[in-house]
């Protein structure tokens, strides 16, 4: 089986993809209120585009694939396309990123096609803050989604938290507490300047230091070796069942370990989450391009991958297009 690396030595063999920018939440760090004028359907990827550029994909080195959005789960027959994805030679695992909403009502059908683990988003167990924070969403259809995921088999399922300080920073021990009892995974993200405009500053981000300085208040944290750890550096409780992730886009330890590429819903490729480089792979299919261009265009993207970002050293940040649009 083949391997591709970048100029950096890294070994890219992961790609996420944005099936959709569109979202049933609007979340504030994430989206503005009026939420953003979509991409049209004939401006996405068509499932049949996607299938064609995994397999080339895959026939370069790229094993994991990670669905995404906007909210993945709002595009129809999500199952078409993730047991498509399964029946790929050389893809070997598939998940997705998820908000949870439409979790109850399609982990079984996703499990059957193929689908092995979810990671859900959630930000708070106060159903009224958490309504807050998603203007408009429900705790308890969440809940109820992760509850029918663990039924289904996608197992371990990841929590993602992002802690936004004077808004769900309180809560950021009781997150970690779960893990004491059930094993599942609890993520901590560094709230980015990205998205949302006006909803990030320096004074309501929280650097992943001071969270796990917060988590070790519960207890101490041993560090933990996963297989498939990708940016996240893993701990846990001594005993406990579940584990506590960090994941520090903007204080370190992100980019050396960085494995992947991005497909945006509208098909394009791009290297570093944060940086504007793109390059346009559904123009270059849609005008008839074979599979040897696609893989060129593949490999270009490889090759342009930088070795680190420098979004912590800048004074004002660039905002860049929305996690929803660039496939969080
Ligand atoms: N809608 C799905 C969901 O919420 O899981 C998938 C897409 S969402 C853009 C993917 C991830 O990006 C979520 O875990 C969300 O919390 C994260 N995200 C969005 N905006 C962010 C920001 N400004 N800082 C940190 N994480 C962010
Ligand atoms: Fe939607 Fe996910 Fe963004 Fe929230 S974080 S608005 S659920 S895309």
């Amino acid at each position: 089986m083949s391997l591709i690396f970048d100029r950096y030595e890294r070994v890219i063999d992961y790609m996420r993809i944005s099936v959709i920018d569109r979202c049933n939440l609007r979340c504030v760090y994430c989206m503005p209120s009026s939420g953003i004028s979509p991409f049209s359907h004939k401006d996405i990827l068509s499932y049949e585009e996607i299938i064609r550029i995994v397999k080339v994909a895959a026939g370069l080195g790229v094993r994991k694939v990670r669905i995404t959005g906007g909210e993945p789960l709002v595009r129809k027959n999500l199952e078409y396309l993730i047991s498509s994805l399964n029946g790929i030679y050389g893809i070997e695992d598939i998940s997705l990123t998820t908000n949870g909403v439409l979790l109850a009502e399609k982990a079984f059908a996703l499990a059957a096609a193929g689908l092995r683990r979810v990671n859900v988003s959630l930000d708070s167990f106060i159903p009224e803050r958490y309504k807050e924070i998603t203007r408009g969403g429900s705790l308890d259809t969440v809940l109820h989604g992760i509850q029918e995921a663990e039924n289904a088999g996608l197992s371990p399922v990841k929590i993602n938290m992002v802690p936004v300080k004077s808004v769900n920073d309180d809560e950021i021990q009781h997150f970690a507490r779960l893990t004491i009892e059930k094993p599942c995974h609890v993520r901590f993200i560094e709230f980015m300047p990205i998205g949302a405009k006006d909803a990030w500053s320096r004074e309501k981000y929280i650097s992943t230091e001071e969270i796990k300085e917060r988590v070790s208040q519960i207890a101490p944290l041993e560090p933990v070796k996963l297989r498939r750890a990708g940016p996240a550096r893993y701990f846990r409780f001594s005993g406990a069942a579940g584990v506590i992730g960090f994941i520090s886009p903007i204080t370190h330890h992100f980019c050396g370990s960085c494995n992947r590429l991005r497909l945006t819903a509208d098909g394009k490729l791009r290297p570093c989450l944060f940086s504007e480089t793109e390059i346009d792979l559904k123009s270059s299919i849609r005008m008839g391009s074979d599979d040897s261009e696609i893989e060129r265009l593949l490999r270009l993207a490889v090759e342009i991958k930088p070795e680190a970002h420098a979004i912590n050293q800048q004074q004002d940040f660039a905002y860049l297009k929305p996690m929803s649009r660039i496939g969080g």
